[in-house]
């Protein structure tokens, strides 16, 4: 989600293995930035300008920058022939050095990227032809509520149905607040039910006043809906790798890179027999 710190984690890993002598490849896919903290390889923004493309087409910004995308994702086969050329193994060139790692920085607005058309496109071709792994970023310290951490919880979920890549929850801000309480309700179904029904003898369900009559506590229809979606929600959590990081101070980024090669390697056996099959 915007301002959960993506732009932040990824010039942090970018860090990370500039420091062990592995540059990655960077992009970044977001049209609308104003600065970006890291030097990317190839930026939409080089080849679009995306208030340009707003007055041009008469839109508004979030019309902008769906259709920057879309005017990128028609040129994804250079992008493709690009990672490739820098990825794979060359035998003019047997001694160069390889890019191991392509990190691509996401649009402000989500949504636009994953339902949208280009960012199938986009993501599609790199799956093609790379191990694919999504890095969903979290707000620890605005995901504390049980209400928040829902509607987190199911984004994401909708994101991996969606891509059908294998994902990683990246719970980041762990400096402001850790990310135990998550942990803790994604292992522990019950403890998860506690923190609903504290918080509605606290009446702060939601934030809303009064909204503590029936709910969460399993009375009421929300109650009842949190509950068997808590439970479908175990099933989302038994996919998912989880890293608590701080991008700030670089905590967890080398259990990220772990998880990384965890998925990476799930990717290779059980999603990419399902992609080709798709196709
Ligand atoms: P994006 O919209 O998801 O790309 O988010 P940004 O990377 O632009 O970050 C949004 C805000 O969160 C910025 O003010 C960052 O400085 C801040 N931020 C990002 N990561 C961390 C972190 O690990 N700890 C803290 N305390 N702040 C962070
Ligand atoms: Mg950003």
């Amino acid at each position: 989600m915007a301002g959960s710190g993506k732009t932040t984690f990824v010039q942090r890993i970018n860090s990370h293995l500039h420091s062990k002598r592995e540059p990655p490849y960077l992009m970044n896919l977001d049209p609308a930035v104003h600065s970006v903290p890291f030097d990317s390889n190839i930026d939409i923004r080089d080849s679009l300008n995306y208030k340009e493309v707003m007055r041009e087409y008469n839109l508004g910004p979030n019309g902008g920058i769906l259709t920057s995308l879309n005017i990128f994702a028609t040129k994804i086969d250079q992008v493709m022939n690009i990672l490739e050329k820098r990825t794979l193994p060359n035998p003019a060139t047997p001694n160069a050095k390889r890019i191991k790692n392509i990190i691509v920085d996401t649009p402000g607005q989500i949504e636009v990227f994953v339902w949208s058309a280009s960012g199938s496109i986009l993501l599609d071709s790199l799956a093609s032809s790379f191990p694919t792994v999504i890095a969903y970023i979290i707000d620890t310290p605005r995901t504390s509520s049980t209400s928040t951490f829902m509607s987190n919880m199911l984004y994401a979920c909708s994101i991996l149905y969606k891509t059908k890549l294998p994902m990683i929850l990246v719970f980041n801000k762990t400096d402001v607040k850790d990310a135990d309480f998550a942990k803790e309700w994604m292992t522990d179904f019950e403890s998860f039910q506690a923190a609903l029904k504290q918080e509605e003898e606290m009446g702060s369900f939601g934030g809303v006043e009064g909204a503590s009559t029936g709910l969460g506590g399993g009375s009421g229809y929300m109650g009842s809906l949190l509950n068997s979606m808590s439970l479908m929600l175990e099933e989302f959590y038994r996919h998912l790798c989880v890293v608590p990081v701080s991008s700030m101070t670089g905590k967890g980024v080398d259990e990220f890179f772990e998880a990384v090669a965890e998925k990476a390697s799930e990717f290779e056996k059980d999603y990419k027999p399902e992609l080709e099959k798709r196709r």
